[in-house]
């Protein structure tokens, strides 16, 4: 396998061609951003503790029959991925309100949302992700009603098999946010799972153990993912 050039720099990623058209290395920094990209740092061994739980993650997802872009990590910042056509979507479950959420509909955080909800937003940093629905992202063309609906329903299988898994580590899977890409013809799970992109607490104390540590100002980042990680028995030297 031979990495070739940068194709795309993203605020914590960086995608590279390789020799194969169907494959792509993901590489992860230790970038860590917020707010649009208005917040801004490097945060040490971030980008090495988020490939090895996005790998121990899609693989978990993978072995529950969710398609993913994961093919296997490289070494301790690279992971080979399939090359997909990605669409401009990100899907939101919540399982407990926290961030946009309450800031949008002035409802209190932590409570329980049954059934948990789902939410799409529009990839787009200069608009700031505004939130779409199904009806503007056929209308825009941003993805089709078969890709929607595929989307929607992987998004919720991926919860069922996360919330248990964090559950069993003693932690509660507030919400996510998932991507996808078309991989042939298939709907297929792209991005990341790293707790950048997710919502995590303690079950117990329910201390914030996500990226909600480096919005709020609470320091021990990247200690509190390595923290989750350890809990779901994860190694990562
Ligand atoms: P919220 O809508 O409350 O800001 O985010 C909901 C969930 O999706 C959170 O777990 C958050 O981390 C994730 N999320 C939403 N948009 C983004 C994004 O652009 N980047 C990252 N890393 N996570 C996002």
């Amino acid at each position: 396998m031979e990495k070739r050039e940068e194709l795309y720099s993203g605020k914590a990623k960086s995608v590279f061609k390789t020799d194969d058209a169907d494959l792509l290395i993901l590489e992860f920094r230790d970038d860590t951003s917020a707010f649009d990209g208005k917040k801004k740092e490097q945060l040490d061994r971030k980008g090495k503790v988020n490939n090895i739980f996005n790998a121990f993650i899609m693989e978990k997802l993978k072995e529950a029959g969710i398609p993913t872009h994961f093919e296997k990590r490289l070494n301790d910042r690279e992971a080979l991925v399939k090359c997909m056509k990605m669409l401009p979507v990100e899907c939101v479950v919540r399982n407990i309100s926290a961030g946009s959420l309450c800031k949008r509909l002035g409802v209190e955080e932590g409570q329980t949302l049954n059934p948990p909800t789902y939410e799409l937003f529009l990839k787009n940093d200069a608009q700031g992700d505004p939130m779409i629905n199904e009806a503007l992202a056929i209308t825009f063309g941003w993805a089709t009603e078969d890709q929607l609906k595929e989307m929607k329903r992987l998004t919720y299988e991926v919860n069922g098999v996360l919330q248990r898994l964090f559950a069993d580590a003693g932690l509660l899977l507030v919400d996510y946010k998932l991507e996808f890409g078309d991989f042939h013809g298939q709907i297929t799970l792209g991005d990341e799972f790293s707790p950048d992109g997710c919502r995590l607490w303690d079950a117990k104390t329910r201390e914030k153990l996500d990226k909600d540590r480096f919005r709020q100002g609470l320091g021990g980042v990247v200690e509190a993912y390595e923290e989750v990680g350890r809990r779901l028995g994860i190694q990562f030297d």
